[in-house]
């Protein structure tokens, strides 16, 4: 809105970028963001230092960093120095089948997880059919190296699914991660709950639990067992509703975990203190910050 000084000349007036990124800012003592893009999130406007900075000064444990491309870890490290709480994935996302070279992938994944000690998974991975089966053998292609490399390198797989849950689990039922992993942003059937489960995969849950056409992925919540259940926010994707529409980040953790205590009738220091085991018990090297949990 433009003002007036007293020269009697216009100034416009700019809206403050962390003060706006701050509305309806709900970081939570002892929450874990267990997916986010922030690199993507940075490239949206958000002032992610600022953010991670309010995060864990509110007592927030942990957030895992995840990557889209092979070549990204350099500048998410660069993005997230400073704070060892930030842990990172390597991976490549189905989304950049068309563009990525399996072959090469495993190598350049290798590398980069035997030289930054932040590394805890791999991913994100997966199958993504909601367009039709794009892709499909591009897609197969990287699922299936960063699947051996999950077991090679024993670490936990991070996974994206999209119409595409039978799929994955048959090759996770002819190649299973000693170490299990994440079914990150669930959206599938209620039914598939207990098949993840089976095979040691955690269900991550994002924003999308708020909107209201999300009635079968609220159900999947409430099936989840409570050593299973992850909460993430997919940022700068799927900000929860008051936040609905705006770039995402880790700060708006906090309605998803408050929406999920509620659909479970659970405290949510109980539901906080569980999702925090859940996710050190799959990453056992990530440093969480000393929990002070919040029973707001
Ligand atoms: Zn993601």
């Amino acid at each position: 809105m433009p003002c007036r000084t007293k020269a009697g000349k216009t100034r416009r007036r700019f809206p403050d970028p962390l003060m706006d990124h701050m509305k309806h800012l709900a970081p939570l003592a002892g929450a874990i963001d267990s997916h986010c893009h922030l690199a993507f999130t940075a490239a949206r406007g958000v002032p992610v230092n600022d953010i991670l900075t309010r995060c864990f000064g509110t007592g927030m444990s942990a957030v895992l960093d995840i990557a889209v491309t092979a070549d990204d870890i350099a500048e998410r490290l660069k993005l997230t120095h400073g704070f060892p709480h930030v842990v990172h994935s390597v991976g490549v996302h189905p989304a950049e089948a068309a563009r990525a070279d399996a072959a090469g992938v495993s190598t350049i994944l290798r590398d980069a997880a035997a030289t930054c000690p932040s590394v805890v998974a791999i991913g994100e991975t997966g199958l993504d059919w909601y367009r039709g089966r794009r892709n499909a053998a591009a897609q197969y292609a990287l699922f299936e190296a960063q699947l051996q490399l999950a077991c090679e390198l024993d670490l936990p797989l991070i996974i994206h699914n999209r119409d595409a849950a039978d799929d994955i689990l048959a090759l996770l039922r002819t190649s299973l991660p000693p170490r299990g992993g994440i079914m990150h942003c669930y959206s599938a059937h209620p039914d598939y709950v207990a098949e993840f489960v089976d095979l040691g995969f955690a269900l991550s849950f994002a924003g999308n639990l708020t909107f209201p056409r999300a009635e079968e992925t609220r159900q999947a919540a409430v099936a989840v067992p409570q050593e299973w259940l992850l909460v993430e926010t997919d940022s700068p994707f799927l900000a929860p509703v008051p936040a609905r529409g705006r770039p995402n980040h880790p700060g708006y953790i906090g309605h998803t975990y408050r929406a999920l205590a509620a659909l479970r009738r659970q405290p949510l220091d109980e539901l906080t203190r569980h999702v925090a085991q859940n996710f050190a018990r799959l990453f056992p090297s990530a440093p969480l910050a000393p929990a002070r949990f919040d029973a707001g």
